[in-house]
């Protein structure tokens, strides 16, 4: 029997009894980062990244039975050896060392190789099956630099101002909010973010990541609108007090068929997945030889890995179809 295998309730891990991002209600759950597509409230018992305490903390209440792990150390789950470390995705996002009778696999959640002031950078992780996310597993996808989208950005917010226009961002309130308001210029203008952007943020800043100030929509002033920056995930805004300039923050903004899709104004390709390079460059770092392929464009990474010799699997997840979830 292989060491993880998928199930109705998600991956499992037989030896150990333990499940990894379930989306069912389990007992033990060892999760990978506190996106919706990633945990399911109510399970007994969770194990996450101390780096993640907070966030998870804020996103799965205080009754929660939390336990966490700082990264690279390991701990023992009916035997079996569980270690969490860096997944570069957003705060606390860890990827799974599992090992079993010198069997070693890895699960890398969701993870990027873009550096972001907010989250601890992606470590490859050596292992013998990898098991890999393929969000955004198409050559297609090829991220700028980070510093370029920032900066494209600042300018986008200066120009805005000029014209007598608000700012306005959307982006995931867990992980995209934060990357944002960690890079953009806070000295061009005020700040405002959509509550549960705020509740984030305090998370964040509980755990020791610098961010600029902001404030919440309600104490939004007329007089500020036009020199304001707003970060709110879509439809998060009520109250407008006059003309706004919008965009979206995703990788998704890479196609245009997503764009249009969302009629945004503008998009900017900004994404918390690796591209196909950086799946690929992962793929190659982990040494493993064989691979399990989940979320996004299973298919398609599953066919080219098959042609470099690697032995590949996809797991069609529940969330397996390329889809707009949280972080993208
Ligand atoms: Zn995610």
């Amino acid at each position: 029997m292989p060491l993880i295998e998928l199930t109705s309730q998600g991956f499992y891990c037989a030896a150990g009894n333990f499940y990894i991002d379930p989306w069912r209600k389990v007992d033990y759950a060892v999760v990978t980062h506190a996106h919706t597509d990633h945990y399911t409230a109510n399970c007994k018992h969770y194990l996450v990244s101390s780096a993640g305490r907070h966030v998870f903390e804020s996103r799965l209440g205080p009754r929660a039975d939390i336990q966490t792990l700082p990264y690279g150390e390991t701990t023992s789950i009916n035997g079996v050896k569980v270690s969490l470390h860096p997944a570069g995705h957003v705060l606390g996002s860890a990827q799974v060392r599992v090992e079993h009778k010198g069997e070693v696999w890895v699960v890398s959640g969701d993870y990027k190789l873009q550096a972001d002031n907010t989250c601890t950078p992606f470590e490859p992780v050596k292992c013998h099956t990898f098991i890999t996310e393929a969000t955004f597993a198409l050559p297609i996808y090829k991220w700028s630099p980070a510093e370029e989208i920032f900066a494209s950005i600042n300018a986008w917010w200066r120009q805005n101002q000029k014209h007598g226009r608000a700012t306005m961002l959307y982006g995931y309130s867990l992980g995209k909010a934060q990357r944002l308001l960690a890079h953009v210029d806070s000295s061009i203008g005020p700040i405002y973010v959509h509550n549960s952007v705020e509740g984030m943020n305090d998370a964040y800043r509980r755990s020791g990541v610098k961010l600029p100030e902001t404030k919440t929509l309600a104490q939004l002033q007329r007089s500020e609108w036009s020199q304001a920056l707003i970060i709110t995930p879509p439809n998060g805004l009520t109250t407008m007090y006059g003309d706004v300039s919008t965009a979206f923050a995703s990788g998704w903004m890479r196609t245009q068929s997503m764009r249009r899709r969302r009629s945004m104004q503008k998009g900017f390709v900004l994404s918390d997945h690796a591209d196909w390079e950086g799946t690929l460059q992962a793929i190659a770092a982990s040494g493993a030889e064989r691979i399990g392929v989940t979320h996004g464009f299973i298919d398609v990474l599953v066919r080219w890995l098959r042609g470099q010799g690697y032995e590949a699997t996809g797991y069609a997840t529940h969330f397996s179809a390329a889809s707009t979830g949280e972080g993208g």
